[in-house]
């Protein structure tokens, strides 16, 4: 049976003042309120509170993935490159990625994610379309070098995710894993008690198609997405890659935006440069003498053509269809959106020397392109972002204005297909006999991050205040005074763990009631029962930690109530 925790034994010591270096409330809190303590940048240990909410995040995650038909296991987090080197993520993940030797000098990685490995225990253990379908799972620590390990448990460089992986002969097969993962997280996070958004999102490192994200709006988050008040309308505004896929211009909502001559569209670009504004519109990639010096996709529509012309004469100028991004997805992204295309990147062909101007897309504050300078605007390498979206910008959906919010990302869910399968060669035999490639998806959960965004999602100034299912306790017995206080509320506290109740109690001598206060409103337990003046009477007094109502009820009572 489970034990009654008492504070007078338990390894927890609060702090009245914020850490000096922390920014968020999962930082300040859960250091002062002695559930984590932080061991180096983005490195976290777990104290026993902190524990015990983090298993309770597990627990519900790994009840859920049971239950769509998941098989648990657990990986190494120590691994050879050789996998990732074949995959080549080894060399994509650049510095991200923890690398390590050997004694013997043979190279190695604390694992990110698993998708590699995991693609070849599968190979190894299911020959044939009846071994599948298969879903793994695991809880398991992962390694990321971020660039900006703050945010408390938020972003750590070590933490905690489950990681799952589908295993499919088909693509019907795909789509109905996908559809499980989607239900089972949407069960999680609604049993963890966390508010999110499901918004599509990119397949971005790990090389697939549909994709998914799970985010909780909060103000500590590092993302940023639109919603919409009036229907369940929402999309990441950074996530969501476009891949250069041809898009109908007649389809497009932003067609009919067009200002004034002095902010010309690819369409007057077209008519300038004596060509039809037709299918070739769809993608525009302009370069002279060979070199690209602008790119047009669908929704960035606004090319500055005055500031072309200054560089171009029509003559030199070469339009180029959809078919030239084939396999370029590197010299462009487009972010799709409320808007259609929100948001390019523009990723600096290697063949552009510093110097060469490079001519972006307009954003939305100017409306007009910006003739950006490489080597002196941005690296070769660089990223150059435009935010087209804004708040209170038309919902496509319903048209009513759009918020503009910050989330956090809880969970991302992935069809990979057959990229991996593909690396690996990871086929079984088919109903007909002929060998079949295996199709996945793959599925992350922040655990760590759960709870930081547990915490920002829902404390308060008194400290945090979590939802039962999390929770470390169910109720936080509070012994208000002397002996008969103390002795009432380890009788009461026992009643209550054989009525299967977990229980905290604060049965610490000579601290004041006013800190035993203090201290059960920052650790944060649900329901506070306090053993107080009318202990003598057999009266306790229960108030709730989130709405602060109080009342008095009697022993009996009390454990009828809370059991
Ligand atoms: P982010 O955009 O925040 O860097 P990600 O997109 O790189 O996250 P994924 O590769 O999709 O993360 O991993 C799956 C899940 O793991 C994420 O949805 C998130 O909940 C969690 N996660 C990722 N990176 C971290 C981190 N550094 N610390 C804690 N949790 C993380
Ligand atoms: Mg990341
Ligand atoms: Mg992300
Ligand atoms: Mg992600």
């Amino acid at each position: 049976m489970a034990q009654v925790q008492r504070m007078s034994r338990l390894m927890v010591k609060t702090l009245r003042d914020d850490p000096a270096d922390a920014e968020t409330l999962n930082h300040k809190l859960l250091v002062r309120a002695g559930y984590v303590r932080r061991t180096a940048a983005g490195i976290w240990t777990w104290l026993p509170l902190g524990k015990k909410v983090y298993e309770n995040v597990a627990r519900v995650v790994r009840e859920e993935m049971d239950a769509i038909g998941g098989q648990e296991v657990l990986l190494p987090a120590l691994l050879p490159k050789e996998p990732y080197e074949a995959s080549g993520r080894y060399e994509e993940y650049g510095d991200l990625l923890f690398r390590l030797k050997d004694r013997k000098g043979s190279d190695y990685l604390l694992g990110p994610t698993h998708e590699e490995i995991f693609t070849q225990v599968v190979k190894d253990q299911c020959s044939s379309y009846k071994d599948l379908p298969v879903i793994l799972y695991q809880i398991q620590t992962k390694y990321r070098d971020e660039a900006r390990p703050r945010a408390g448990v938020l972003r750590g460089r070590e933490f905690q995710m489950k990681d799952s992986y589908s295993f499919d002969a088909s693509d019907e097969g795909l789509a109905e894993a996908y559809a499980l993962h989607r239900a089972a997280y949407q069960r999680i996070f609604e049993r963890l008690g966390l508010d999110y958004r499901i918004v599509s999102a990119v397949s971005g490192a790990m090389g697939g198609s549909a994709s998914e994200e799970f985010l909780a709006p909060a103000p500590a988050g590092e993302d940023t997405f639109v919603d919409c008040p009036e229907c369940d309308y929402a999309a990441n505004t950074e996530a969501v890659t476009f891949a250069l896929k041809p898009v109908s211009v007649d389809g497009h909502p932003a067609v009919e935006e067009l200002d004034t001559p002095d902010t010309p569209t690819i369409e007057t670009l077209a008519e300038h440069l004596g060509v039809p504004a037709s299918a070739t519109l769809k993608n525009l990639l302009v370069k002279v003498d060979g070199e690209i010096v602008a790119v047009g996709v669908p929704g960035d529509r606004e090319v500055d053509l005055g500031k072309l012309g200054e560089h171009l004469a029509p003559a030199e100028v070469e339009l180029v269809t959809a078919e030239d991004f084939e396999g370029r997805d590197d010299l462009v992204r487009g972010y799709v959106g409320p808007q259609g295309l929100e948001k390019v990147r523009y990723i600096a062909d290697p063949r552009v020397a510093p110097g060469t101007s490079w001519i972006t897309g307009a954003n939305k504050a100017d409306r007009h392109a910006r003739n950006v300078v490489c080597g002196r605007d941005f690296e070769v390498d660089d990223y150059l972002d435009v935010v087209v979206v804004e708040a209170g910008d038309p919902c496509p959906a319903c048209g009513a204005g759009l918020r503009l919010d910050r989330a956090i990302e809880i969970g991302h869910i992935f069809q990979l297909g057959r990229k991996y399968a593909d690396t690996f060669q990871l086929d079984v035999l088919g109903q007909n006999g002929k060998p079949v490639r295996v199709t996945m998806g793959s599925y992350g959960i922040g655990v760590s991050r759960a709870v930081a965004a547990l915490v920002e999602q829902s404390a308060d100034e008194q400290g945090l205040c979590w939802p039962a299912e999390v929770a470390p306790a169910d109720v936080h017995v509070v012994a208000a005074g002397k002996a008969v206080q103390t002795e009432l509320a380890l009788d009461v506290s026992e009643q209550l763990n054989a009525a299967g109740v977990r229980v905290l109690v604060d049965d610490r001598a000579g601290v004041s009631p006013g800190v035993k206060f203090t201290d059960a409103e920052l650790i944060g337990v649900p329901k506070i029962l306090v053993a107080g003046r009318r202990s003598a009477e057999g009266v306790l007094e229960l108030k709730d930690r989130r709405t602060g109502e109080r009342e008095e009820l009697s022993v009996a009572e009390a454990i009828a109530r809370l059991s």
